[in-house]
C-alpha cells in the first residue's frame, strides 16, 4: 500500500495530574472551531443545529475469508456529513486508530474544503479498522469489495464519491470502482476518484495537493512582501504531498533547507540539493542515511530557523508544547489537522501568517472533482489546462478566506471556516427544509 504512515490523531496524549488522558474528541475539536465560525457569522439556530449533525452515519461488518481459510470480520464506517452542495466527496482509510469519531471530523473537514475552494460537492469520508501492512494483496482486495458492498446504498456519482486517503490507493480505488460496476451492471467510472489514469484518472492528480500548497505559499509569500527567491522552507513528511510540494517549491525559486519522513530529517541551511535528496530516496526509500546534509529529528524540523514551515504528515504536531519555539514567518498546513487549537492561540499571538488545511490542502479534491467532471463528460484535459485550472482555484480561494479574515479581523483558519460555513449555509437557506 501507498501510505503506511503512522498518522495518527488520537495519538497524542496529554499530561494530567493522573497519568495520561487520550486528546480530545478529534470531531469536538473539528466542531470547536466550526461553532467560533458559526458564532461569527450569527448562523441561526436551527441551521446551527442541522450543520453540526452528519446526516448519515453507517457502520458495516465486513467478513473477509482470510488466506489462512479462516473468516475475519471488520468494522467498516462511511459518514456522509453535508450534501446540500452537491454528492459528498471523502476518502476512505484502512488503519487500526480507525474510530467512528475520526471518520466523523474528517467528512465534516471535507465538507468544508470542498466549500473553502467553492467546488459543487457536500463532504463524507470512511474507513475500515484494520492494519493492511499484515494483510495479502488478496485479503485486502476482498475486503475492499466486501465494504465496498457494504456501503453501495451511499455510493454514486451524483450521492457518494471516495478517494484514497491513509493506507489505500490507486489500486484499492480500481476495486471499489469494479465492484461498484459490477452490481450496477455498466461501468461507472465517476464514482471514485484517484483511479488509474487508465480507467479514467486525472493526469495531474497525483501531483495537486503539493502543487495547491505551492501555489498558497507562493500568494501568501507575495501578499506578506517576502521575495519568493531565497525563502527558506521548511518540510516535514517526504510523501506524496511533502515530496511534491519539496520538489515545486525548489523549482519556483525557493530554497528547501530541511524535509523529513518517518525516518528522520535532514537539514542544511544553505538549501539541500533536491535532486540528490530524490535520488537517495529513490535506490533507499527513507531519508535516513543521506550524508550531504546535518541529519536532525522531527521535532527539531519544527522549529529550525526558516521562512515557511510545512507539515505534510502527522495530525497534532504543532502544539502548545512546541508553538512558542516555531520560528516560520508562515505555516503552510499540507497535512490534515496538523494545529491543536491551544497551539493556534499561540501562533496567532506571535504572528504567523497561518494557511489553514482546509485551504492548503484542497489542490487534491480540487484535482479529484476535475476527474469526476471528465469522467461523467467522457472527454480529457491535458495536464496543462488540470494545472492551471488548479491555480485559478486555489489563487482564488486563498484571496476570498483572507479577504474573510481580514474583513472580520479573524485568523486565517477562522476566516476559512467562515468562508465554508456560510457557503453551505446559503444553500440550505435557498433549497429550504424538506418536510
Ligand atoms: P504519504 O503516506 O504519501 O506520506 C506521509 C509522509 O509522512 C511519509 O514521508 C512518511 O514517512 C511521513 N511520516 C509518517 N510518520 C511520520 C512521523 N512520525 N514523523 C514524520 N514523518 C512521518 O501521505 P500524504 O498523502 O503525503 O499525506 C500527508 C498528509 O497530507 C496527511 O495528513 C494527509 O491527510 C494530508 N493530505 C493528503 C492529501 C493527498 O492528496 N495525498 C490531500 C489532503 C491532505
Amino acid at each position: 500500500m501507498s501510505s503506511p504512515t503512522g498518522r495518527r490523531m488520537q495519538t497524542v496524549m496529554r499530561p494530567e495530574k493522573d497519568g495520561f488522558l487520550p486528546a480530545e474528541n478529534p470531531f469536538e475539536e473539528m466542531m470547536s472551531r466550526f461553532d467560533d465560525a458559526a458564532k461569527r457569522l450569527g448562523l441561526e439556530p436551527g441551521l446551527y443545529r442541522i450543520l453540526r449533525m452528519p446526516e448519515k452515519q453507517l457502520i458495516v461488518a465486513v467478513p473477509v475469508l482470510l488466506d489462512n481459510g479462516q473468516v475475519e470480520v471488520f468494522t467498516g464506517f462511511r459518514v456522509i456529513y453535508n450534501t446540500s452542495r452537491g454528492p459528498a466527496k471523502g476518502g476512505i482509510r484502512f488503519d487500526m486508530q480507525v474510530t467512528l469519531d475520526e471518520v466523523k471530523a474528517l467528512a465534516g473537514w471535507m465538507t468544508w474544503k470542498c466549500a473553502v475552494v467553492n467546488l459543487p460537492f457536500g463532504g463524507s469520508k470512511g474507513g475500515v479498522i484494520c492494519d493492511p501492512s499484515k494483510m495479502s494483496n488478496g485479503e485486502i482486495e476482498r475486503l475492499t469489495r466486501r465494504y465496498t458492498s457494504g456501503i453501495m446504498d451511499t455510493l454514486g456519482p451524483d450521492s457518494d464519491v471516495p478517494a484514497p486517503d491513509v493506507n489505500t490507493n490507486e489500486r484499492v480505488m480500481a476495486w471499489v470502482m469494479d465492484t461498484y460496476s459490477m452490481q450496477k451492471r455498466h461501468t461507472v467510472t465517476a464514482v471514485v476518484t484517484g483511479k488509474p489514469i487508465a480507467m479514467g484518472g486525472s493526469l495531474g492528480r497525483r501531483e495537486a495537493t503539493g502543487r495547491g500548497c505551492m501555489f498558497v505559499t507562493r500568494e501568501a509569500l507575495k501578499k506578506l512582501g517576502i521575495p519568493i527567491t531565497g525563502t527558506r522552507v521548511a518540510i516535514q513528511g517526504f510523501g506524496n504531498v511533502g515530496s511534491v510540494a519539496a520538489d515545486l517549491m525548489a523549482k519556483a525559486g525557493m530554497t528547501v533547507v530541511a524535509v523529513s519522513d518517518k525516518s528522520g530529517g535532514i537539514y542544511n541551511p544553505k538549501g539541500l540539493d533536491m535532486a540528490d535528496v530524490f535520488q537517495h530516496v529513490m535506490t533507499e526509500k527513507f531519508l535516513s542515511g543521506y550524508t550531504k546534509a546535518e541529519t536532525i529529528t522531527n521535532d527539531q524540523l519544527l522549529t529550525l530557523d526558516c521562512d515557511v514551515l510545512l507539515p505534510a504528515a502527522l495530525e497534532n504536531v504543532i502544539t502548545d508544547e512546541n508553538a512558542r519555539d516555531v520560528k516560520a514567518r508562515i505555516l503552510c498546513e499540507g497535512a490534515n489537522g496538523p494545529t491543536t487549537t491551544e497551539a493556534d492561540e499561540i501562533l496567532n499571538a506571535k504572528g504567523v501568517f497561518v494557511i489553514p488545511d482546509i485551504l492548503a490542502n484542497a489542490g487534491g479534491v480540487t484535482v479529484s472533482y476535475f476527474e469526476w467532471v471528465q469522467d461523467r463528460g467522457g472527454y480529457f484535459w491535458d495536464e496543462e489546462t488540470v494545472n492551471s485550472r488548479l491555480e485559478k482555484i486555489m489563487v482564488n480561494a486563498f484571496g476570498e478566506v483572507t479577504a474573510m479574515a481580514e474583513h472580520h479581523k479573524v485568523d486565517n483558519r477562522i476566516g476559512a471556516y467562515m468562508l465554508a460555513i456560510e457557503r453551505v449555509a446559503a444553500v440550505h437557506r435557498l433549497r429550504g427544509m424538506y418536510a
